[in-house]
């Protein structure tokens, strides 16, 4: 089955987000834990997760994906500004419990300057706090653009990040389209090509999401700016081998396109169309 949905306000908590996905044709979807620039959680209300669970199921919602505020940054210079990283996400991974099971994907973070390899021993050391063997949730590492000093634009520094945990069975990756060209991988002209790689250095069976935006910049430009499907660098044909290749159609796709409900419910009937 085609899992496609997009990321939806959580402002008015998880029942309302089933209601708004199955509204426009979505059976699964993207939030945030919170205040994207970083704040406190609400409370969980139990009776709205307990509605939740009841109309996922009658929708087909199997899969739901958190999303941490992007402001964290693991691996800043900064201790208190990686202790918050780590505090927020061990917060928001005890609260993923209400709803077992599912996705949580954050930004590795910016080395600001101290260089890849100190930033990826931050990263490393901060799953190591936060990651438990008894959590039922999946962290996914994001693959990022290469904005600044982002790590995680290439594959052998998510590796590198992977191997380092001891939780290694929490882990998986996120792959977004938009950063993953923007990171220099060519996914226009050669898909097959990109994926081999990832196998090759992360393995397949590790990419657990995908993130469907197009770019409004070209190759390896490092920028981030998010278009919408057909209209970018990327291309609607791209989206369609994407969507439809045998080794990532059974993944959940979810849109981060510059869209409200209207302009999202129309992408989905759109790649809906294209699912083979
Ligand atoms: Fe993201
Ligand atoms: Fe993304
Ligand atoms: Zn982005």
């Amino acid at each position: 089955m085609f899992k496609i949905g997009c990321h939806l306000s959580s402002s008015k908590g998880y029942k309302n987000m089933a209601e708004e996905a199955h509204q426009i044709g979505a059976n699964t979807f993207q939030f945030f834990t919170r205040n994207p620039r970083g704040g406190s959680a609400k409370a969980i209300d139990e009776n709205d997760i307990a509605e939740f669970q009841k109309l996922a199921q009658e929708y087909g919602i199997d899969v739901i994906l958190a999303h941490a505020p992007y402001t964290l940054n693991c691996c800043s210079d900064k201790p208190d500004v990686r202790e918050f990283a780590i505090n927020t996400m061990k917060d928001d991974l005890s609260r993923m419990e209400y709803t077992p099971n599912q996705l949580y994907n954050f930004h590795p973070g910016s080395h600001v300057g101290q260089g890849i390899e100190t930033g990826i021993k931050y990263i490393i050391d901060a799953l190591n706090m936060v990651l438990t063997a008894e959590q039922s949730t999946t962290v996914l590492l994001e693959t990022m653009a290469g904005k600044g000093s982002e790590i995680g634009s290439q594959f052998e520094e998510i590796r590198q990040i992977m191997e380092g945990v001891k939780c290694q069975d929490k882990l998986g990756v996120c792959f977004d389209t938009c950063h993953i060209s923007d990171a220099g991988y060519d996914i226009v002209n050669n898909l097959e090509g990109v994926l081999e790689e990832f196998d090759k250095i992360i393995g397949l069976e590790r990419l657990k999401a995908i993130h469907l935006n197009d770019s409004m910049n070209p190759l390896g430009a490092h920028k981030d700016r998010h278009q919408k499907i057909g209209e970018g660098t990327l291309g609607m044909e791209t989206f369609e081998k994407i969507i439809n290749h045998p080794q990532l159609r059974d993944l959940p796709f979810f849109l981060e396109t510059p869209n409200e409900l209207v302009g999202y419910e129309k992408e989905i009937g759109i790649l809906k169309k294209l699912y083979r």
